[in-house]
């Protein structure tokens, strides 16, 4: 008999002569038949004299090895992962509360790492589920292999996953251990069809008892750890810092506060001019959001935009920018075009041109006064679908710009798939433009482009005559920047909007 159970036998056993109650216990036999474990329930009763003494016990045993086993595989299924067989979210929880309470007990630090693989949708989108399965099952063999079996590995999400470090003193070696885990993960994965791939993880680490006691709390640290951490340099480890926590807050209420922000319209939009070099007129305006808080007071757009991206309430909002554009750009007496910047987001959910078709006609706008603007960004994920969505825009008879040209990474051949009507250069490159040949010469090679690709360039940002010179000598064909008009409400330019005579478009220009 098992040693714990023999113990617990015998002092039922013992019990029974003592109270002269009955009792059962569960005992688990090694090595019988065919040397495989099997478990017995004992169910004893207790036979007394006549003069009420326990004289003898009649036990009744009953093999529950099936019932057991069955028990165990349930168990082992609700608490692990099927695809990785590691334990799960629920069963981390609890195993981590005893290491934790353990932990205390020895005086010991506990570490605890949150792994998350870096651009797994795309791996997703990529390679398709069954290679991203195989990725997933990979990752958690070489976790496992890194870590000691008296460690806690689990997988949480789907591409999250969580390793408890036990009995580590210093943060050194935590860190050690990321980064050895970090390296084991990101060495090439031979998929099932022989494709190689490479992949790399970010982490973000919590430790017990200084960034939390509980297991709740050590679990959110270690992963608000991680989003800042894959935020601000991906493939790299962070440590939890109670500063993240007040940051974390802040985003949090600033979400709350956005998601109300369409409805108690606290959400508007500016207009900047655009200028044509040739003619010196106005040829349009790009329409810039603008979300002023109650409670915050402006929040800059790059913040509050990117905000809605992550809490999916970006279609929402891009729908209403392109409908506000569109009824603002009908009402004007000169038909200037609008320029509308797009999220990828618009791009690879919804359907961006059925939403286009129906502003078009709901606001009687001319499809040619419609520009939307799109970055490079957009052709990561889906590229396919970017294309077509962009396509059958293009067929509407709206136009595509290519927004902040030069800072991402798509390739020529990537650009020529893609329906563009204009470039517009990034204002990085402005910025040093009188000064620096070298933003001048790379100014000159997107010029050289634009022509080459019989594109329109636009060139943002420009904020100096001296720039405005410069630029009009290379042959830039349309410039917008503080120079001519800020982003401003529309009303600033209504001179412009609503001028009887194309002179009154006119903004200087020496
Ligand atoms: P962007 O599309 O590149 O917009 C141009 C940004 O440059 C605007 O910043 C504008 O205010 C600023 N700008 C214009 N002229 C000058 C200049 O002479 N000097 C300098 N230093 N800056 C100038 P803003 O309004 O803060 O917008 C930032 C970004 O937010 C935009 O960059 C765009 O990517 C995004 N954004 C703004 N409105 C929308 C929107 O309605 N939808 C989407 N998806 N994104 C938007
Ligand atoms: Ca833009
Ligand atoms: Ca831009």
């Amino acid at each position: 008999m098992d040693e714990a159970d023999r113990a617990s036998f015998l002092a039922t056993f013992a019990t029974i002569f003592e109270t002269g109650e009955p009792a059962a216990v569960e005992v688990r036999l090694d090595g019988c038949g065919e040397g495989a474990r099997r478990w017995f329930w004992i169910d004893m009763r207790p036979e007394t004299s006549p003069a009420g003494a326990v004289i003898a016990v009649r036990g009744f045993c009953q093999e529950i090895t099936d019932r057991k086993l069955a028990l165990e595989r349930i168990r082992f299924m609700t608490s692990h992962d099927p695809l990785t067989s590691l334990i799960n979210r629920g069963h981390l929880l609890e195993r981590l509360d005893q290491v934790l309470a353990e932990a205390r007990r020895r005086r010991e630090n506990v570490a605890l790492l949150t792994f998350d693989i870096d651009d797994f949708k795309g791996i997703n989108d990529l390679f398709g589920h069954s290679a991203a399965d195989g990725v997933l099952r990979e990752v958690a063999a070489r976790i496992s292999r890194q870590v000691r079996e008296t460690d806690l590995v689990a997988r949480v999400g789907g591409d999250e996953f969580v390793v408890v470090e036990t009995g580590c003193e210093e943060p050194e070696i935590v860190e050690a251990l990321a980064r050895r885990l970090l390296r084991a993960i990101a060495e090439p994965i031979t998929l099932a069809d022989g494709r190689e791939i490479a992949i790399s993880a970010s982490v973000g680490i919590a430790l017990h008892p200084f960034d939390g006691m509980t297991s709740s709390a050590l679990l959110a640290h270690s992963s608000q750890a991680l989003h800042v951490t894959k935020k601000e340099r991906p493939n790299s480890l962070g440590f939890y810092d109670a500063t993240i926590q007040s940051e974390w807050q802040k985003r949090r209420v600033l979400e709350q506060d956005l998601r109300l922000a369409l409805q108690h319209r606290e959400l508007s939009l500016v207009y900047q001019p655009m200028i044509c070099m040739r003619t010196t007129l106005c040829s349009g305006f790009e329409a810039l959001l603008r979300w002023n808080s109650p409670v915050h007071g402006p929040v800059a757009p790059d913040l509050f935009i990117g905000l809605a991206e992550s809490i999916g309430l970006m279609e929402e909002v891009g729908t209403w920018v392109l409908r506000e554009a569109c009824a603002e750009a009908a009402r004007w007496s000169v038909p200037l075009t609008v320029a509308v910047n797009v999220s990828p987001i618009q791009i690879q959910q919804g359907d961006l041109a059925a939403i286009i078709t129906d502003i078009l006609r709901e606001t009687g706008l001319p499809p040619s006064r419609l520009e939307i603007e799109v970055t490079e960004s957009m052709l990561i994920r889906n590229f396919e679908r970017a294309v077509d969505t962009l396509q059958r825009i293009k067929s509407l008879g709206v136009g595509i710009s290519i927004d902040d040209f030069g800072t991402g990474y798509s390739s020529l051949a990537t650009l020529r798939a893609f329906p563009f009507n204009k470039l517009k250069i990034d204002r990085s490159f402005v910025r040093d433009l009188a000064e620096e040949s070298e933003s001048l010469a790379i100014v000159n090679a997107v010029l050289g482009l634009g022509r080459g690709l019989r594109l329109p360039v636009v060139v943002e940002g420009v904020e100096t005559e001296r720039q405005a010179d410069i630029l009009r000598d290379c042959g830039a064909d349309e410039i917008q920047g503080y120079l001519f008009g800020r982003p401003s409400p529309i009303s600033t330019y209504s001179a412009i909007t609503d001028a009887m005579r194309p002179q009154h478009r006119s903004i200087s220009i020496q």
